[in-house]
């Protein structure tokens, strides 16, 4: 088979054949339907500092995918021939004191799909029966593959309280769009979103946000001042700008919360922490997704609430074709981008 890697210690991705993927006790196979690239993906294709030292080529990338399971080892009671999957990208003991404290999702030996184990961007993988994550009946597949990537912002969203809550959110990349879908279907209040590209902005105007503020042309703290005269009462911060936790600690109101999902470029300084601690605040990082009440809530909101993601995904694409894909990526006019593996 063919599959999207990374096989050398260098900026780039290569088409491969492979054999295929061979089943394992706790595994399951599946024939890939559908994938969608992430940041991740990027940092990986680029090769920049932190792909240089973590990933050990030759690797097979994708973390973000589903299928449908067309094996399952023989000790694996849970999973069925024909069930159509979307993947878990974190793989964690199951019997590890994290996980059974219920904070699987820091677990610091967690092992990651497509980082440093072989992924899914290729038309078989074979991955962890608990990583095989069954999806509500008909949902589709080009939606299906972004749970991954969905359940992060899931688990910033619903770290605090949502319904009738005035939010905050910097940074419309994907998961800041994602918040955005989450958040209405959630009933918050009003929600308020940051983001720089003209094309993200309207892909969030798309999603319901009641305004989003451009800080290029706007005074962001102004606008926030005058959309939210107490504070929002929470902020989710998805850029990993250094500007905007500054703006975060401003904006939320006194007892807010401010959830960090964004990866900062470096560490921060001149940060005013005094702000935090005198206004009471909560500052919450985000890891993941909770092992597995983020899929539990997913699954509801997707089934019981309307939770809509469909005008995030701008692109699809034959994996044979991820070089326009990673292209369309890096010029910053995409909300997800969807391989299909089995065309
Ligand atoms: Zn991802």
């Amino acid at each position: 088979m063919k599959a999207i890697a990374k096989t050398r210690a260098d900026a780039g991705l290569d088409l491969i054949e492979v054999n295929e993927p061979e089943l394992r006790p706790g595994h399951v196979k599946l024939r890939v339907l559908a994938g969608s690239v992430c940041g991740t993906d990027r940092h990986i294709d680029v090769w920049d500092a932190w792909a240089a030292s973590r990933i050990r080529p030759p690797r097979i990338i994708g973390h973000e995918f589903c299928g449908e399971i067309i094996e399952v080892a023989d000790d694996v009671k849970d999973r069925f021939v024909g069930q159509i999957v979307a993947s878990e990208s974190h793989i964690v003991d199951p019997n590890s004191d994290w996980v059974k404290r219920g904070e699987g999702h820091i677990d610091p030996d967690t092992v990651i799909l497509g980082v440093d184990v072989d992924g899914g961007f290729a038309p078989y993988a074979v991955i962890p029966a608990q990583n095989a994550r069954p999806i509500p009946e008909g949902y589709p597949i080009e939606l299906a593959c972004m749970m991954d990537a969905l359940g992060n912002g899931v688990h910033t969203v619903m770290d605090g309280p949502v319904a009738g809550q005035t939010v905050l959110i910097t940074g419309l990349g994907p998961i800041g769009l994602f918040a955005i879908a989450i958040c209405k279907a959630m009933g918050a209040a009003q929600i308020v979103a940051t983001e720089v590209s003209e094309y993200r902005i309207a892909l969030g105007e798309k999603l319901g946000a009641d305004h989003i503020i451009n800080p290029m042309s706007d005074d962001a703290y102004e606008m926030c001042q005058r959309l939210a005269p107490g504070g929002f009462d929470a902020t989710l911060e998805m850029s990993g700008h250094p500007g905007s936790l500054d703006l975060a600690i401003e904006a939320t109101r006194q007892g807010g919360r401010v959830s960090l999902l964004g990866l900062f470029p470096d560490r921060l300084r001149f940060m005013d922490m005094n702000r935090v601690v005198m206004k009471g605040m909560r500052l919450q990082g985000i890891a993941g997704r909770r092992l597995w009440d983020t899929w539990d809530q997913m699954h509801d909101l997707i089934v019981n609430k309307g939770l809509d993601i469909e005008p995030i995904k701008t692109h699809v694409m034959p994996f044979t074709e991820y070089q326009e894909a990673f292209a369309t990526l890096a010029s910053g006019h995409a909300g997800k981008i969807v391989l299909r593996f089995d065309s």
